[in-house]
């Protein structure tokens, strides 16, 4: 039965394919198809896993230490009994066999099933031993990875996929760099939340807070997903196809002529020239980036090198990091971001207990709560120094005092490294993000002692407008086109050319060609966006002439009214 979702389009374009539900175990555990004759020593691999974890839950129910809690020995019992049952380790052999599947793929499927199963159970004691079912199919599927099999594979096509999550997390989509979905759809999530921006960067179709897809939508359900108007066509008639792959096609047409603009200079009609530069979250998005020939990095998000590990990534490997992302770049300026974890992007080192954690510990205040992590992540950038132009960029600034005690801690770090004769660049810029309401009304107080600001629009909506920019159920309230927003932002650029310090934006308003134009209006000239959009950007860059741009939007930023902002916004863009 044909049926349609609506959500929000966060990633541009349009995917046609089947649907794959989502588990985080799928994602980790690799997929293949097996030939025929290859089926039983897959099967026989699985079983030799099975008995590699008993084996490790005897000795360690042999060998418990003297001081271990009592409940340690009933825990492991509890875990034996588990892995004994045959929807563990049998199931997943008749999987094997049926599918003819890789076996980290039939335990994969398997656990998921068990825990659906585990989930509706009333009994809350009961509901809540699908954790240890999780953590006893971790060790089989780990026991499976340390023992590849060696039969040739041929890889699942995943080119025709359409992952169906109900959320989905920053840790899981830098994971899904590795796979090749052709898009992605969510039950939750706002158009600004770091999962939105992921999907951006890696170019897929994607449509979110669609609340209800996970439970609609089955296994294998053809989908469309149609990312400008955010709907999720769920088992389309033919000719509903037909016209989708229609669209497809142009689509992929128009982004193959914007391609004739990557070596097209990015200046105005009025002869301005306007910085475009790619906004990245690895050390592997600087190819990506350079594709595009942009004028540098203006934010890596640094944060993604300390997500999906245990531990924290110490000075020694940051360096190598930041390094390699300066002399990838070939002298082109990089501005990194110190480390903003905290509220949707969590790491597992640290506990975040907060009842509100957009409003909590995070990004620049957990580092000066932990100069320890702090110091060494600025030691390491001032390394990384010495091999090109870097740029320090430190989040969610809010109170002077804040960036009085980061600079005496980034000087602390200076001193060290001056001290052991480290070579680095002592003029390396410090800038700062302007993303929380009370840093873009003091701004000029951060622009005095600060070398650039960047403003971080994603944020600044958030807490301008009071929206978890993650809650899909608020999603339509945040508009970066409101008055306040637009103020703030016409405020913090004012202050940068009163006091001669760069202003840039690197929030997500950076790349919707939409906003292009009344940002060039409004004086802005650094831009800092995904690869993906430095194009459709640099297309209305060449067609604007900010003198002529400037009055209309001064006009626009003296409205009030929505549907007269709109009105006054598409004036401005004819
Ligand atoms: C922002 O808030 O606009 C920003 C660029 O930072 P992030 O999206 O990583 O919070
Ligand atoms: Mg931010």
């Amino acid at each position: 039965m044909t049926f349609s979702l609506h959500g929000i389009g966060v990633s541009g374009g349009y995917a046609i394919g089947r649907a794959q539900l989502y588990s985080h175990a799928r994602l980790e555990a690799p997929h293949y198809v097996l030939r025929p004759e290859h089926v039983d020593a897959e099967v026989a691999r699985f079983a030799e896993a099975v008995e590699t974890v008993r084996a490790e839950l005897l000795a360690l129910q042999t060998h418990i230490p003297g001081g271990a809690p009592p409940e340690l020995s009933a825990f492991i019992e509890v875990h034996a009994l588990i892995l004994s049952d045959s929807m563990l380790s049998e199931a997943p052999k008749r999987r094997i066999r049926e599918q003819r599947c890789n076996a980290e793929w039939a335990l994969a499927q398997q656990t998921e099933a068990l825990i659906a199963q585990f989930e509706s159970i009333d009994d809350e004691y009961l509901r809540e031993r699908r954790h240890d079912v999780r953590q006893v199919a971790d060790k089989v599927l780990k026991a499976l990875m340390g023992h590849p099999g060696n039969a040739p594979l041929r890889t699942a096509d995943e080119g025709d996929s359409i992952l169906v999550a109900h959320d989905l997390s920053p840790s899981d989509m830098v994971l899904f760099k590795r796979h090749t979905f052709a898009g992605f759809i969510t039950d939750l999530g706002g158009a600004t939340s770091h999962t939105a921006i992921l999907a951006r960067s890696l170019g897929l179709p994607s449509v979110m807070a669609l609340h209800n897809a996970r439970t609609l939508i089955q296994e294998g359900d053809w989908l469309i997903v149609d990312g400008v108007a955010g709907i999720v066509l769920v088992d389309p008639d033919p000719a509903i196809l037909d016209e989708y792959r229609l669209l497809r096609n142009q689509w992929q047409l128009e982004q193959k002529k914007l391609r004739r603009l990557k070596t097209s200079p990015s200046v105005t009609l009025d002869g301005i020239a306007i910085d475009l530069n790619a906004n990245i979250d690895l050390p592997t998005d600087v190819g990506p980036a350079l594709n595009e020939n942009v004028a540098g990095i203006g934010l890596f998000r640094s944060e993604f090198l300390f997500l999906n590990r245990d531990d924290l990534p110490g000075e020694e490997e940051q360096f190598e990091a930041y390094r390699g992302v300066v002399e990838g770049m070939g002298g082109r300026p990089v501005v990194i971001r110190t480390l903003d974890v905290g509220a949707d992007k969590s790491v597992r080192w640290m506990a975040d207990t907060s009842v509100n954690p957009a409003l909590g510990l995070r990004a620049i205040r957990l580092c000066l709560a932990e100069p320890q992590i702090f110091l060494s992540q600025i030691r390491a950038l001032y390394r990384a120094s010495h091999y090109g132009p870097i740029r320090i960029l430190l989040p969610m600034l809010a109170s002077l005092a804040e960036l009085d005690q980061a600079l005496t801690l980034i000087g602390a770090a200076r001193g060290s490294l001056r001290a052991q004769e480290i070579p680095f660049d002592e003029h390396t810029p410090i800038g700062g993000m302007i993303e929380v309401p009370a840093a873009a009304l003091a701004a000029e107080w951060f622009a005095r002692k600060l070398d650039f600001l960047s403003l971080g629009t994603n944020d600044l909506i958030q807490y301008t407008l009071a929206i978890d920019r993650t809650d899909d159920t608020v999603a339509h309230l945040y508009d970066p086109l409101h008055p306040a927003v637009l103020g703030l932002i016409d405020h913090t650029l004012s202050i940068g050319r009163k006091l001669d310090k760069p202003v840039s934006i690197c929030g997500e308003m950076a790349g919707d060609p939409r906003l292009t134009r009344l940002l060039l209006g409004m004086g802005l000239t650094s831009f800092s966006m995904h690869p993906a959009h430095v194009l459709a950007v640099k297309q209305q860059v060449m067609r604007s002439h900010v003198g002529g741009l400037a009055p209309q939007a001064r006009r626009l930023l003296r409205a009030g009214r929505p549907e007269r902002i709109q009105e006054l916004l598409e004036k401005l863009n004819a």
